[in-house]
């Protein structure tokens, strides 16, 4: 049986000896689930922070590690590295599977830990709408290892292009289908354009990567329905002028392996498939018994604790508010920092004796979305860019919001590097091949390795 690790339980903490301070237990190092913990710092209190992972993942530039631009490592980071400095907080890679709130206890596979104020930070992953049977031949875009697995697969389309017996063969290789016109959805579209018509082509001697099909399909009326129109009709501009074919008001009907059926038509899509189109929170909810939104969002009170355990906070993606400015508050990453931020804040406070902070408001940094090498639109409040500027706009907040000095440096690198020269470095498929067969010998089954035949010098 799992060893049951209470309050009193065997998790180290910094704490001195015989005193036991309250416990913080923060479950998601993403971005809710960090600025939870940063808050935290130096506060009379042990943090636990669980995270199935061992890595931070910034989200917002995975479609560029699955479109070879950067590498896994630029854009993930060990959490306990992230945290090495905060003394009063330790980091364990555990799953958490459910929480019983009336004992306050929440369980993992590792045991069970003890919490006095409890912080859910689990984030979202993809909704396929019911189809949940779509997701193995349309994947998502979600954690690094989605990201490395969409590479191979893109990758892979090119080489088998370049092996294809016939034209034709050749042409169905390089289809590829994004669904979801969201930012995500657009800035797969344009990073997937660019590798395709700037990266690959001198690289490739028959399969001419220039001409592949990339459509973008959008069930809604428009492309970016976050964004203000005059910024959507730009971004759909310009993706047309680098070759993506985007058809709006375009509901995807069925996916099979290689097909997709869209307003009632059968397309063959022999390249990849990807799904960016709707988000449907963690379990949390289910763990808790709490009522979730139709995306599964815990729904939680102005001070974004769980309606009747004024201990527990549910912050970020898993989150369902309609805030102090009666805004309903967005599954962005910038949302989801603020809430950790004010978790943590508000525990700190209560915990001290202080009055809490008072009702979270969302501060609304704007909407940004690349649509690639030059372009970008970004939407302030009334500030609006497009173009060069807004590519480099894009860039420098970015930058700015990677974690550590040597990620802002290898990323900013990587970008100037490719914007001169069209290259991206990160083109490796990764995948597992069949053992070579070798020839059964006599000595074999005593464990002796039989030389291969050519190295027997038949
Ligand atoms: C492809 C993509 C592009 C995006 N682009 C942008 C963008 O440009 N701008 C923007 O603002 N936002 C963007 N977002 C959204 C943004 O990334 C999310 O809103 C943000 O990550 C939410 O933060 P979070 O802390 O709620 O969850 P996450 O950052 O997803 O973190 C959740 C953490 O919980 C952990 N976890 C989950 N379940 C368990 C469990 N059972 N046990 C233990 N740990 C668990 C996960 O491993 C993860 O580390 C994008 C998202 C995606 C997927």
């Amino acid at each position: 049986m799992a060893p049951q690790v209470g309050l009193s339980g065997t998790v180290p903490a910094p704490e001195p000896e015989g005193r036991h301070r309250p416990r913080v237990v923060i479950v998601g190092g993403g971005f809710g689930g960090l600025a939870a913990a940063q808050a935290l710092d130096g506060a009379d209190l042990d943090v636990l922070l669980l995270d199935a992972r061992n890595h931070h993942c910034f989200q917002p530039l995975l479609y560029q590690a699955a479109t070879a631009a950067l590498s896994a490592v630029d854009i993930a980071w060990p959490i306990r590295h992230i945290l090495a400095g905060q003394r009063n907080a330790t980091v364990l890679m555990e799953t958490v599977s459910g929480v019983d709130a009336d004992h306050a206890l929440v369980s993992t596979s590792a045991g069970d830990f003890g919490y006095d104020w409890l912080v859910l930070a689990t984030g979202s992953t993809h909704s396929y709408f019911g189809h949940d049977a779509w997701e193995a031949y349309a994947p998502s875009l979600k954690t690094i290892e989605d990201a490395l697995s969409l590479r191979s697969r893109v990758l892979t389309a090119f080489e088998q292009a370049e092996a294809a017996a016939t034209a034709e063969e050749r042409k169905r290789c390089l289809v590829f289908a994004i669904v979801g016109g969201g930012a995500t959805g657009v800035e797969l579209a344009g990073a997937l354009a660019e590798l395709a018509r700037r990266t690959l082509p001198p690289d490739f001697r028959r399969a001419s990567p220039d001409s592949a099909r990339i459509l973008l399909l959008e069930a809604g009326p428009s492309l970016l329905p976050t964004f203000p129109a005059t910024l959507a009709t730009d971004a759909q501009r310009r993706l047309e002028r680098m070759g993506v074919e985007v058809r709006t008001s375009a509901k995807v009907e069925d996916v099979r392996e290689n097909v997709l059926v869209v307003g009632g038509e059968q397309v063959d899509v022999g390249g990849a498939i990807l799904w960016a189109a709707g988000v449907r929170a963690s379990p949390a909810a289910s763990w808790i018994g709490a009522a979730g939104d139709r995306n599964g969002r815990i729904r939680v009170e102005p001070d974004l604790s769980l309606p009747g355990r004024e201990n527990v906070f549910v912050v970020g993606d898993t989150a369902s508010l309609r805030d102090a400015n009666g805004r309903e508050v967005p599954g962005l990453a910038a949302a989801a920092k603020q809430m950790g931020r004010y978790a943590g804040k508000t525990i700190r406070a209560r915990s001290e004796g202080r009055p809490a902070p008072a009702a979270f408001r969302y501060r609304d940094y704007g909407d940004l979305a690349t649509i690639g090498r030059n372009s970008a639109i970004v939407s302030i409040g009334r500030l609006r860019l497009t173009g060069f500027v807004g590519w480099l706009f894009w860039g420098a907040v970015h930058i700015y919001f990677l974690i550590g000095l040597r990620s802002r440096f290898f990323v900013a690198t990587s970008w100037v590097w490719s914007y001169l020269t069209n290259q991206r470095g990160a083109r490796l498929i990764l995948r597992r091949l069949p053992p070579a067969r070798e020839e059964q010998r006599p000595g074999d089954a005593q464990g002796e390795k039989a030389p291969s035949k050519s190295a027997g010098g038949s």
